[in-house]
Formats: structure tokens, sequence, C-alpha cells
């Protein structure tokens, strides 16, 4: 996934700048249906239409992506349209875990969601259709977005993790709808609903056995780099209407577009949306 580089005059990890939209009045917090808690920012976060202001949360997201920085030897990242995407990745050997190719592809990996940067990335994303996926998030990439906005997204740092053959599971019917981007679809953001909790299993690049329990953020990156490894792409799952350039990040949601964050409990609409993203 992308992160937003703080360097980048493009795509400055700045909040997204709430703009109230003037063709609808301001909700207040105590207008936010208790059944659907939205996240407690107050003023102009709060509209009608959304919650955040789109560019705020898809710039300080973790799906920057613009890094500029170029090495030598570093993995070329693939982009959408190469079959690799678009196809399920093989499970690694559990004999061939600590080969030297194997640990060569991961080393690559690591350099790569550095280099980018981004916090997860998945080996196809290297043109390696193998079941490997690598994240991290750190303090520095969450300074650069606004408080409010990590706090409502359950972001926290968390070191390297590294696994292989990751196996996916949630954990409860919370979800939310944030914005995605992808080093692999890089310039472009949208809306995308996950899971908040989930667990994932695998093996670390020892080829130990490991399990993960994740909640906001860290799940959603989970969840996105585990769907590489099936051949999706955010863009298959997210809801069409909200797809834009990274430029138009602060541009209101079209009307009927679920709102940014926590869906507390499924309102009317989500399950609409769902459908019509399919
Ligand atoms: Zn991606």
């Amino acid at each position: 996934m992308e992160i937003l580089h703080r360097h980048s005059s493009r795509l400055l990890p700045v909040l997204l700048r709430a703009k109230p939209d003037k063709t609808y009045p301001v909700y207040l917090p105590t207008r936010v249906p208790v059944s659907r808690p939205e996240f407690p920012i107050p003023g102009p976060y709060l509209t009608s239409r959304r919650t955040f202001s789109s560019s705020k949360v898809a710039k300080a997201g973790w799906l920057l992506g613009l890094g500029a920085k170029k090495e030598q030897n570093l993995p070329k990242i693939i982009k959408a349209g190469d079959p690799v995407l678009h196809e399920p990745a093989q499970e690694v050997d559990l004999k061939e875990i600590r080969s030297e190719r194997i640990q060569k592809i991961i080393d690559d990996m690591i350099k790569a969601l550095r280099m980018a940067p981004g916090v997860g990335i998945a080996a196809p994303q290297i043109g390696i259709p193998l079941k490997i996926i690598v994240l991290e998030d750190t303090k520095e990439y969450i300074s650069y977005a606004p408080k409010e906005e990590t706090r409502a997204q359950d972001r926290h740092p968390f070191d390297l993790l590294v696994i292989l053959n990751p196996k996916l599971k949630r954990k409860s019917d919370r979800t939310a709808f944030w914005f995605e981007g992808c080093l692999s679809v890089d310039g472009y953001r949208a809306l995308v609903e996950r899971h908040l909790d989930v667990e994932v299993t695998g093996l670390d690049r020892d080829g130990q056995p490991i399990k993960v329990d994740a909640s906001g953020w860290k799940a959603r990156i989970l969840q996105h780099e585990c769907d590489h490894l099936d051949g999706t792409l955010y863009v298959d799952r997210m809801v069409p209407r909200t797809f834009r350039i990274v430029e138009n990040l602060d541009l209101p949601l079209a009307e009927g577009c679920p709102k940014l964050g926590v869906c507390g409990t499924k309102p009317k609409g989500i399950e609409k949306v769902k459908e019509s993203s399919l």
C-alpha cells in the first residue's frame, strides 16, 4: 500500500482539509446517529455528505507511493495491467523458505517498500507470483497525518512484518470506509470498505508459524496485501464512484456514496453500494 511522502509537493501527507459542502448544511456532532457513530471530529469535518475531506485521509494514509528516490538494483514495482497482479499467487514451498532465492525476494520486497515508501507490499508487486507480504507502519509515516484522522482510523506504528502463505480471517462484523491507494495503481485513490478486526496466520521468514491479530489500519493493510495474493486490487473492491486522481482528493464525494469512517452498525445502503461495486 502506498503512503504519501512528505517531500512530495503533489502528495503531501497533509490532513485532508475538509471543505464544508456549501450545498448542504454542516451537521453538528450531536446530529450524528448513534447507531452509526462517525468520528468525533467537530465542526466542518462533519458534513452531511462526508465526514472527512477525502484527500486528508488518502494523503495521510498508508498508501503513499510517491517515492522519487531511486536505488540501483531496486526491484521495479509492477503496475496494474500486468497479469501477475490479476492472477492468484502460489504458496511458497515450505522446503524452500530458507533458500537464498526466497530470502532475496523478501529482502527485495522490504527495500521496495521502504523506497516507495509504502506500508505494505505483496510479492506479485515486484513480479513474483508467490504468497509473501511485507508490512510496516512507522511513527514517522503516521506523523504526517493529522492526529484526529489517525485516531479515527485506529492507526498505530508496528514493526516490520513478513508473512508467507498468509491466511486471513475476519474476527468481527465491524467495517469502515477509508480511501486506499496502491503502489501498483499510483496516483489514484478510492473508498474501500474493509473489516476492522482480522487474524492472519502464516509463516515468518524462517518458516516458523505466526499469528497476527490486527484491528483498524493494520487490519486494512493486511486485507489489502492478502488481496494482492488472490490477484485482487483495491479497484476490484472500491466504491466505483469514489475513484479519483490524488489531486482531486479534496473534492466532495458524489451524492449517495458512503461516508468515510467506521460503520458501527451496517446502515441501509452499504449493501447496495457493495453490490454496485461488484
Ligand atoms: Zn497494493
